[in-house]
């Protein structure tokens, strides 16, 4: 845009704001926004970021135009109320009024860290005293005006789900008539097993030299769609619940409210990673628990029982919290396999005869941590008090799907309840409470469908499904329904859920809630807010673990990117540092027979783990994170570089695939000083310690050489204080 336009545009914008509060702006280091309150509707006018032009939208928000009354459709017509709203630097606030039906609806903007993006969140309160069904209501809606023909790339990450994809990440050329929707459910969809999911947000940014951009993500875990399309000088983008199965609806009851799902919107320079680096500490900063940052341990280093299944007991977890300590280990972790049954979350007598608390307190006595695997929203059909069963006509109100007379559970998988219902919610609340509290518990693992989505129910809060259209699949014990009112259960279910894990944080400050639902398929930033960690993908071999910490840690703080290590050969020690290390990015859990390791390997593994809380986890948390290779395919060369800027210093992990012919690989690496020079330290003694410059490691970069195939090594890279 032309400078003497920008100029322009702020002195209308700042006589507009002395009259009235009807134009706003919010400041953050990294963006600027714009807004104004027109009389029906407000719109966002424009974002600038350090270093590139303006980003200007046209659209006005589309308020909702109709609700139904008493199965009527009525228009809404809606009018500022200049005198409602509130402004500042940090918040913005513009308050609409429709009056039959009486709603009043808020369009609130808000930075809440001097950093990063701004949130965005619009919300409709019932004041008319009767019910009001309200349609879909998009969380972000913007046409942001383009030059025709200027080259903008889109960037998305998949989740890892079951087992990440041989994509993963994608930089799609957004051409003349682009058209894209990206889509997260927390599901695995029954008839289409390996639909991709994203994790939902989308960096876009101009193929210029800069890589100067914006980029938006949704604070949801429920149904949620992010779409992105082109045409000639209009770039749109939506972002909200997924309106497919449509029409969506949702219930207002008299004096209730619906609230769009937050979303952010933040500009950056730099590319993908240029996105990353300031969207990782803001998600830490904003979303996390500050509590769960300040403990020192975090990211732990875990030891989980799932290297032997379903068959944990008493006698395994003794001595594994033995392994564990010999080991350097920080927390012991039972997966699943030590309760009565599914929706019976009390310790199979058989297998733990005195109890869980036992077992938890030896760990503390160990100074270890404790924490367990539950699926606490499923009901199967143990009898035994305290059980969900899913015959007791109670709780067959709150599943998802009435089960067959002859239906039975799966090991670790039953039927889901909506937790939407505030009975169904007030039990869980109760029960999760009770089982942190019961066993001891300093880590509680969700797994499993906690979120229902579509609900054959038509007396539960949301809307009720469209019988004729209705289909119920069975999946992994449980049913999963296809109705029209699937995000809308989802809606009422995700909310339900936050809701129980706010409370129960506030009820135990310190507890660790990691979140885990087949693996990575609840990885977004609405779970980012309520939990602190992440299960990436449920495939744990060094492949997929290095694939799915590549995906997720372009949106996601590397310390709560969980990889579980599972058993996998290694003939040579190469080999299994090799394993180790690929799971050791982010958060490291362990979750194999360590009493089966060699001395050798006992040895390797106990400094792995030394190394790890000496001089990779304060990196981990701390450090910037740079993608310095092509993503891992297993066959060549793949990286990660860390640098912490403000401790001078940063590692390099390299990972050599099966290859025969690259026998040394160059990194080219990010976020150094061209001036400065730097000690490298070959932690597997490849190469001897040397000193190189910034420069040289930006354009030669830093060279590597691995005699094997399958073997890894760890760069350690040090600011010179003094020239050497
Ligand atoms: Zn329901």
């Amino acid at each position: 845009m032309p400078r003497n336009r920008t100029i322009a545009f702020f002195a209308l914008l700042s006589a507009s704001a002395a009259c009235a509060q009807t134009a706003a702006v919010i400041s953050t280091r990294d963006v600027r926004m714009e807004f104004r309150a027109g009389q029906s509707a407000p719109r966002l006018t424009g974002i600038a970021g350090d270093a590139q032009p303006r980003w200007t939208n046209r659209a006005e928000e589309a308020l909702p135009a109709q609700a139904t009354v008493r199965g009527a459709s009525v228009a809404l017509s809606w009018v500022l109320d200049p005198k409602a709203g509130t402004v500042d630097s940090r918040r913005v606030e513009f308050v609409y009024e429709s009056a039959s039906p009486h709603l009043r609806l808020r369009w609130r903007w808000e930075a809440r860290a001097d950093f990063g993006p701004v949130e965005h969140t619009i919300s409709v309160e019932n004041l008319s005293g009767e019910e009001v069904w309200l349609p879909a209501i998009e969380s972000l809606s913007l046409d942001w005006k383009v030059t025709p023909g200027e080259g903008l790339t889109n960037f998305y990450v998949e989740k890892g789900a079951g087992s990440p994809s041989p994509e993963g990440v994608h930089a799609d050329a957004v051409g003349a008539s682009y058209r894209w929707s990206g889509y997260s459910s927390t599901y695995a969809h029954p008839e289409k097993d390996e639909a991709r999911e994203i994790i939902p947000a989308e960096i876009v940014y101009r193929d210029d030299g800069a890589h100067t951009g914006w980029f938006a993500g949704m604070e949801f875990s429920g149904r949620t769609r992010v779409s992105l399309g082109r045409d000639g000088d209009s770039l749109k983008t939506e972002l909200g619940l997924n309106p497919d199965p449509g029409p969506f609806r949702t219930r207002l009851a008299p004096g209730g409210s619906f609230e769009t799902p937050t979303v952010f919107l933040g500009a950056f320079a730099g590319g993908v990673d240029g996105a990353g680096n300031q969207l990782r500490p803001w998600v830490r900063a904003v979303l996390n628990n500050p509590l769960t940052w300040k403990d020192p341990q975090y990211p732990l280093l875990v030891n989980n029982s799932w290297g032997s299944g379903m068959a944990v007991d008493e006698a395994l977890a003794l001595r594994m919290i033995g392994e564990s300590k010999e080991l350097g280990l920080e927390m012991f972790h039972i997966d699943a396999g030590w309760f009565r049954g599914v929706g019976d979350w009390y310790p199979d007598a058989k297998k733990f005869p005195h109890g869980l608390a036992y077992i938890a307190d030896e760990a503390h006595r160990q100074g270890l941590r404790f924490g367990i695997w539950t699926d606490w929203t499923q009901a199967a059909l143990d009898t035994e008090p305290g059980a969900l069963n899913a015959r007791d006509p109670k709780v067959r109100d709150w599943l998802v799907a009435d089960v067959a007379a002859d239906w039975k559970p799966e090991e670790f998988k039953g039927q889901t309840i909506d937790i939407g219902v505030p009975a169904a919610h007030d039990y869980a609340a109760k029960e999760v409470k009770r089982i942190v509290e019961d066993y001891h518990l300093d880590m509680l693992e969700h797994d499993g469908y906690l979120v229902a989505q579509g609900c054959t129910h038509d007396d539960h809060p949301h809307e009720p499904p469209n019988k004729s259209t209705m289909r119920v699949a069975h999946q992994w014990g449980g049913d999963f329904v296809l109705a029209d009112n699937s995000t809308d259960v989802s809606y009422h279910a995700v909310r339900a859920y936050y809701d129980i894990y706010a409370k129960l944080r506030s009820e135990h400050p310190g507890l660790l809630l990691e979140i885990c639902n087949d693996g990575g398929r609840m990885v977004d930033f609405g779970s980012a807010a309520h939990g602190d960690y992440f299960s990436i993908t449920d495939s744990y071999d060094p492949l997929s673990n290095r694939r799915a910490f590549f995906d997720a840690s372009h949106l996601l703080p590397a310390a709560m990117l969980e990889s579980y290590v599972e058993k996998w050969p290694t003939p040579s020690l190469d080999n299994f540092l090799y394993m180790l290390r690929s799971g050791m990015m982010g958060w490291t859990t362990i979750m194999l027979d360590t009493t089966a390791w060699s001395p050798e390997q006992h040895e390797a593994a106990r400094h792995a783990f030394d190394l790890y809380k000496r001089e990779l986890r304060p990196l981990i948390r701390d450090a910037r994170l740079y993608h310095v290779s092509e993503r891992p395919d297993g066959v060549r060369w793949d990286g990660m570089e860390y640098w912490d800027a403000k401790r001078g210093k940063g590692v390099v992990f390299a990972f050599r695939g099966t290859t025969r012919e690259e026998d040394e690989h160059r990194f080219a690496l990010l976020g150094l000083d061209d001036g400065k020079r730097y000690r490298l330290h070959f932690e597997d003694k490849s190469a001897p310690d040397r000193y190189v410059s910034g420069w040289e490691l930006r354009t030669t970069g830093l060279a590597v050489a691995l005699r094997q195939p399958l073997s890894s090594e760890l760069v350690f890279l040090d600011e010179a204080t003094a020239h050497p």
